[in-house]
């Protein structure tokens, strides 16, 4: 995620997105953006209201496989749901952008990514179907995609 909106991220949710945890910062692209500040602002008004035993702690927030993962310690069933939940969305939001995603796509090798069709034709990504038929060369588009 970009520089901006990390920021944006650790400013407004200091309790939740702890810089000394996320010390890689938020490891997916800026189409998350509005998803984790939904989750934010839903973890809080939930904890808001009630005396927490545990601490609640969010260790790491990554794309893997192609979806948002959320690893967090202290975490209650609503809590767990709500992480599911930010978790499952994240598979019909463009990860670059933020639009509908239309499907999973390979970018890369093992580098899956949930995309609107205009990223996906932007970035020459394959879709899964594609993948699996064999090799495509790689494009230009692709390679500037992991700089
Ligand atoms: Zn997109």
């Amino acid at each position: 995620m970009n520089f901006e909106k990390t920021e944006k991220l650790f400013q407004k949710y200091p309790d939740l997105f702890n810089q000394d945890s996320l010390v890689y910062g938020f490891e997916c692209q800026d189409g998350w953006f509005d998803i984790l500040t939904n989750f934010a602002e839903q973890i809080r008004h939930y904890r808001s209201d009630r005396v927490c035993v545990t601490k609640f702690e969010i260790i790491q927030v990554k794309q893997k496989m192609g979806a948002l993962r959320i690893y967090a310690n202290g975490c209650d069933a609503v809590i767990r749901s709500l992480i599911e939940e930010a978790e499952e969305q994240s598979q019909s939001v463009c990860e670059l952008d933020g639009e509908p995603a239309i499907g999973l796509f390979v970018c890369a090798p093992e580098w899956y990514r949930h995309l609107c069709e205009r990223c996906a034709g932007l970035h020459g990504c394959m879709t899964m179907e594609d993948y699996h038929q064999g090799c495509v060369e790689r494009t230009i588009e692709q390679q500037n995609l992991y700089i």
